[in-house]
């Protein structure tokens, strides 16, 4: 079978299904991984979990469970550490603690209230002291994106996980309503099963009516240099955040623009990105930006991705237009895709899923 696109979900797709047994080829654009899926900042969690559907977070609790075995698979088989911690993220304030309290109850996360500055500062001493509450989840993990996709495609090369580079899929290749296949410069591949996995570009190979919903949504992201172990928290204040990388490096982001499949960096989002980043933990005034890059996110309304088959070609699947959380809701979502390919019953309900579902 054929999975379109290299990023985490069509990587940790082909990954469950070639464990399973199956023969998978993914056919990638660019480098393998070399996208959003290489962009993002890796936090384990939806942003406000509390604002998302139960179907978002039902993945996002299943692949929390998944990240820690798979993080240490993936180094066994590649070499490669993906840098997953467990370094807590911090809310910096109180306005949303009733939906986060009865969201912690329902899926049984580790949610403290904290309303003593004193304490605050204990759990993150570089934030601003203009910040005296908030909400604390220590359990909370990330893991550093651009490592992730290098183990993901050091293991493919262990296990002998089949992929082209630098081969973009022009259409896919339909008889009668059965998939047969893909096209690309270099000829056409035969397959009885294709997975769409093509993140932000997801849209592209259906013609017709009953179509995936994904557009794209350019995040940028400046990176300091950072200090070793100066900061030590993921901090969430007013939709910006940092993440302090194990080697101290901090990012700082992110940007939400809907400017179409468009990847420039601007000076605006320099400026923003640093006067937030400032504003939550004062000490990274002093700090150079060491970079700034920008990834296109699958955009999707509700963030709900598509995890599916296609009600009217036998064979195409879909795995795509997890928007802002593909990390996170990633592992799990490659799981219920190899279930459905496989012909399995699904561990979950696969219904919020569906093409014909809101997302
Ligand atoms: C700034 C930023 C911060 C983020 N932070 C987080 C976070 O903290 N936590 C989290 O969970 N998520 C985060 N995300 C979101 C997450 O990165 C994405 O949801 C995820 O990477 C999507 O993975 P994907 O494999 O669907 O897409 P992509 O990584 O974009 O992969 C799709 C692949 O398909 C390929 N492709 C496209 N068209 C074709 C074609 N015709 N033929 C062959 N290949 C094709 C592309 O080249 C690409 O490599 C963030 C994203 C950004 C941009």
């Amino acid at each position: 079978m054929i999975i379109i696109g290299g990023g985490i979900i069509g990587m940790l797709t082909a990954r469950e299904l070639h464990n399973a047994g199956v023969d998978v080829l993914v056919i990638e654009r660019g480098p393998l991984g070399g996208e959003s899926s290489w962009a993002g900042g890796g936090i384990i969690s939806p942003l406000y979990p509390w604002r998302y559907s139960r179907s978002v977070n039902r993945l996002a609790e299943i692949s929390k469970t998944i990240y820690p075995g798979l993080a240490q698979q993936l180094q066994h088989e590649s070499g490669v550490d993906c840098e997953l911690i467990t370094s807590g993220l911090l809310f910096t304030d109180l306005k949303e603690r009733q939906q986060a309290e009865s969201w912690a109850r329902e899926w049984s996360v580790d949610l403290q209230v904290i309303t003593d500055a004193h304490r605050l500062h204990e759990i993150e001493p570089q934030v601003s002291t203009a910040i005296d509450c908030g909400l604390w989840l220590p359990d909370i993990m990330q893991i550093r994106n651009p490592k992730l996709v290098k183990a993901m495609k050091g293991s493919f090369d262990a296990l002998g996980i089949k992929y082209f580079e630098h081969t973009p899929v022009q259409e896919l290749v339909i008889e009668a309503g059965v998939i047969k296949g893909v096209k690309t410069d270099a000829g056409i591949y035969t397959a009885d099963k294709v997975v769409i996995a093509s993140g932000a570009w997801s849209a592209g190979f259906i013609k017709g009516e009953k179509n995936v919903e994904v557009e794209p949504v350019k995040g940028q992201m400046i990176m300091f240099r950072g200090e070793h172990g100066l900061i030590k928290r993921m901090v969430l204040s007013s939709g910006h955040y940092i993440i302090p990388r194990k080697d101290g490096r901090v990012l700082a982001g992110s940007t939400l623009e809907r400017t179409g499949f468009d990847k420039t960096i601007t000076d605006d989002a320099t400026v923003e990105l640093r006067r937030a980043a400032v504003e939550i933990i004062p000490a990274l005034a002093d700090m150079e930006i060491e970079r700034q890059w920008a990834g296109l996110r699958p955009g999707t309304e509700q963030g709900i991705p598509y995890i599916c088959s296609h009600p009217e070609i036998d064979g195409l699947y879909i795995n795509a237009g997890h928007y802002r959380n593909g990390v996170v809701l990633g592992a799990a979502s490659a799981r219920l895709m190899a279930e459905m390919v496989l012909g399995q019953d699904p561990s979950i309900n696969p219904a919020p899923y569906a093409l014909d579902a809101a997302h």
